[in-house]
């Protein structure tokens, strides 16, 4: 259903995942117009009680081939829109902006070799959606993927993180994939635990991966917390990275999830 404005579209909630009690994903219907790129956020509403709509934005978790939407979210407690959200049901309407958003994608890079990604939280979602499209497994020899969580049980998506070695299409890249989970507050079997940027600075994170960080090769996207995304990005630029930018392409680019 086509809004007055035609800025957005009303669309159902039809799954709802839920992953630690503050923590869930769910799917929406996909209006068959909606054309984004793997990386990139929507913007949602929520209709509120006195009808004035709120808006949020949202990195798209499923693949730009799915026929539906997925998101990943955390409630907020007394946050505007998560509390809302966060009650809704399936069958329940959410509105998505037909615009969609952002320059955590792949063609923000000039070619590189190694695609690093760095996420905290929710910061997952945009990673998920690139590690389905085959253009990634194509464009890249070693695919990265560093998780970091404050407790084990946060660690959305593992399963579908892991399910790619034996993927029906994914599957003949697995040598390419490593994945690295980081669970910061509590002891997890084959996590580490110290924080990302501490990670690049004591040499841990390239020494689990077995894999050298070099500008000349190295593609670095990072999206979560904004102060890992600032102090990471600070590890990056004091070693020779810069950030991409639309008239310049360079090593990074980065996405503040707040
Ligand atoms: P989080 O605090 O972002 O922690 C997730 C992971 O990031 C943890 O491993 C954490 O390590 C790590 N981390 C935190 N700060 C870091 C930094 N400066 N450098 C490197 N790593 C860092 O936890 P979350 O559960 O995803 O979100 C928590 C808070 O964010 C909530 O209180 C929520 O209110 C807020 N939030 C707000 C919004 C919003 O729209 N307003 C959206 C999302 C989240 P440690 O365990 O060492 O901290």
């Amino acid at each position: 259903i086509m809004s007055k404005e035609d800025k957005y579209t009303a669309e159902t909630i039809t799954e709802i995942t839920t992953w630690a009690p503050n923590l869930f994903s769910f799917k929406l219907t996909r209006y068959p117009g909606y054309r984004f790129i793997p990386g990139q956020f929507s913007r949602l509403g929520i209709r509120k009680e006195d009808g004035t709509i709120v808006w949020r934005a949202y990195s798209i978790v499923s693949a730009s081939y799915d026929e539906f939407l997925e998101y990943f979210s955390i409630v907020v407690p007394d946050g505007e829109f998560t509390s809302r959200l966060s009650k809704l049901e399936v069958g329940d309407e959410v509105l998505v902006e037909k615009m969609n958003y952002g320059f955590l994608t792949t063609a923000r890079f000039e070619e590189g070799k190694d695609l690093w990604m760095l996420a905290t939280g929710t910061g997952l979602a945009p990673f998920i959606s690139i590690l389905y499209e085959l253009e990634t497994w194509d464009a890249y020899e070693n695919i990265i993927l560093v998780y970091s969580v404050r407790e084990a049980n946060e660690l959305a998506y593992i399963e579908a993180i892991e399910g790619l070695k034996n993927h029906e299409y994914f599957g003949d890249f697995a040598h390419k994939f490593k994945f690295l989970p980081v669970v910061t507050r509590e002891k997890f079997p084959g996590a580490l635990e110290k924080r990302i940027p501490i990670l690049l600075e004591n040499g841990e994170l390239e020494q689990e991966l077995g894999l050298s960080l070099d500008p000349e090769r190295s593609r670095i996207m990072i999206c979560g917390n904004p102060e890992m995304v600032d102090d990471t990005r600070g590890w990056f630029t004091e070693h020779g990275y810069t950030v991409s930018r639309r008239s310049k392409p360079g090593h990074l680019a980065l996405e503040n999830l707040w």
